[in-house]
């Protein structure tokens, strides 16, 4: 078992303190024990947090600075994390319950934001516009300001790897609300400001419940920004309180992502993209491939090679899988678990065929088989709502059209894929699903560099590639009257 300290502060204008709510038991998921404390904030400490990032941003000392020094310092940051990789991922597979492999590719990830934005900093370019020889005119990009930062439990550093790096790139600066289920990792990211030189109140970090810090948080009147992660339920109260201040926010909320497989698609191959896209963090991945619309014609021979797959994974404690290979570790929680347990039954109850799975596993932490539904139909529940757990819905179609319906059938539309040799097919249904990212012949392509964000209830705003540093700026237009 690995060595974790027992109690993590949080981090306020460059030092570490308690905080005003107490302390947090933080439990391994996969045995259900508490095995760290972490200082729990409140609205006091918010305060102090915002009033740090608003000196600094008003101070001009990092927002001044010539982009390409603080692109290097985003960047030392990212390095600073790798370097410190064999240290923080039993942490985070302590914390989050997922394999140490998972992990470890997790904290690879968050560094590479930390490479990619720090890269960019100075890319962040106005433009002239032309308006005749009376005048010269030209615009600029300033950061917001305070960005407030509310991060999920699922990657909790990619997370907020994903938002800090590009907000520190453009010179804002940052509160960052750590998940209250798995807060510990974060603190390395305090720990890489001190280590890299980042103007003290630049970053923020803090740990608080969802209802008290964080609420406090996005309601801040000192906020002039704020990005968030997670639930439907919570993005609204969010962008409700964004509204009262009127200030822009970014949500990622989630979605019900298909992926349509033609009969001509290559199967084998696809069942690589169905071990990643539903298995991988057991399921708790925002765009995860919850469900798979197939012809017809291929349905039962995909369903059984989906089950004999879901079947050859090995789950169990994080902690024992060092190396990629087909296994899967715990759930985040108790709740989680028992909610995507009880959303299964439901399934079953409405008429789906459980083709392998579907029950909590006998053990103590969070544990639940890899399972694969069939007979699933587009108005049943299982087929609507997120589960946030490893189980797949498989659904049949007819024709082209059919699939596509049945794809955009839901309220979300986070990303989507298309499996096909059929060019033509494959470019009809980009242009036809509602998602924000469509995958082509693999789930997942695409990277730090692709913009990522929802169509309907996923949400608004994109994360991800140059488009991302755009939700940190506002422009300004100067119009200049020339004699
Ligand atoms: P949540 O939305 O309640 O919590 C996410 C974050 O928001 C946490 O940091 C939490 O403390 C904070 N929060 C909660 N209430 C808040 C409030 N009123 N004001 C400000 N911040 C608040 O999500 P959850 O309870 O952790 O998970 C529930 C469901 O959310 C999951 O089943 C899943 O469907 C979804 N989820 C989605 C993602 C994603 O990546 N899109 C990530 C995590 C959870």
């Amino acid at each position: 078992m690995t060595d974790v300290p027992g109690y993590w502060q949080n981090f306020i204008d460059g030092s570490f303190c308690d905080g005003g709510s107490g302390r947090l038991a933080v439990l391994d998921p996969a045995t259900g024990e508490p095995f760290a404390e972490q200082a729990l904030a409140d609205a006091k400490d918010v305060d102090r947090a915002v009033a740090a990032a608003k000196a600094l941003s008003d101070s001009g000392t990092w927002s001044g600075l010539r982009p390409v020094e603080r692109g290097r310092i985003v960047r030392k940051m990212g390095d600073y994390i790798l370097e410190r990789i064999d240290e923080i991922a039993p942490i985070l597979t302590r914390e989050a319950g997922k394999p140490l492999w998972e992990a470890r590719l997790e904290i690879e990830g968050a560094a590479r934001y930390f490479e990619y934005y720090g890269n960019q900093a100075e890319t962040v370019e106005g433009r002239s516009i032309p308006l005749g020889q009376s005048y010269f005119d030209f615009t600029t990009h300033e950061p917001f300001g305070v960005s407030a930062q509310i991060i999920p439990w699922n990657y909790p550093m990619e997370m907020t790897a994903r938002s800090l790096s590009a907000a520190l790139a453009v010179g804002c600066s940052v509160v960052v609300k750590t998940p209250e289920l798995d807060p510990l990792t974060n603190r390395f990211f305090a720990d890489a400001a001190l280590a890299c030189d980042l103007p003290k109140g630049a970053l923020n970090l803090l740990c608080g419940l969802g209802k008290d810090a964080g609420a406090a948080l996005a309601a801040h009147p000192d906020v002039n920004q704020i990005v968030f992660t997670g639930s439907v339920a919570t993005g609204i109260s969010i962008a409700s309180a964004a509204a009262r201040n009127v200030v822009p926010c970014i949500l990622e909320l989630g979605g019900k992502s298909a992926a349509i497989v033609h009969d001509d698609a290559d199967l084998d191959a696809f069942l690589s993209d169905v071990r990643w896209g539903i298995y991988f963090n057991a399921g708790q991945v925002c765009s995860a491939m919850s469900r798979v619309i197939v012809q017809e014609r291929v349905h039962d021979r995909l369903v059984d090679g989906i089950a004999a797959m879901a079947e050859g994974l090995e789950v169990g404690n994080g902690l024992s899988f060092p190396n990629f290979g087909p296994n899967m570790g715990a759930m985040i929680s108790e709740d989680q678990c028992q909610r995507a347990s009880a959303m299964i039954t439901q399934a079953e109850r409405e008429g789906a065929r459980l083709a392998t799975g579907g029950r909590r596993m006998n053990r103590p932490g969070y544990f639940l088989e890899p399972t694969v539904l069939a007979e699933v139909t587009p108005e049943m529940t299982i087929a609507q709502n997120e589960v946030f757990g490893p189980a797949l819905s498989v659904l049949k179609f007819k024709d082209e059209d059919e699939a596509i319906r049945i794809a955009n059938s839901t309220p979300y539309g986070l990303v989507a894929g298309v499996f096909t040799t059929d060019l033509d097919r494959a470019m009809h249904a980009s242009k036809q699903l509602r998602a924000g990212q469509i995958f082509v012949n693999e789930w997942y392509a695409g990277g730090v560099e692709t913009p990522f964000g929802g169509f309907g209830k996923s949400g608004y705003g994109r994360e991800k590639g140059r488009e991302a540093l755009l939700n940190y700026v506002q422009t300004k237009n100067v119009a200049i009257k020339l004699r």
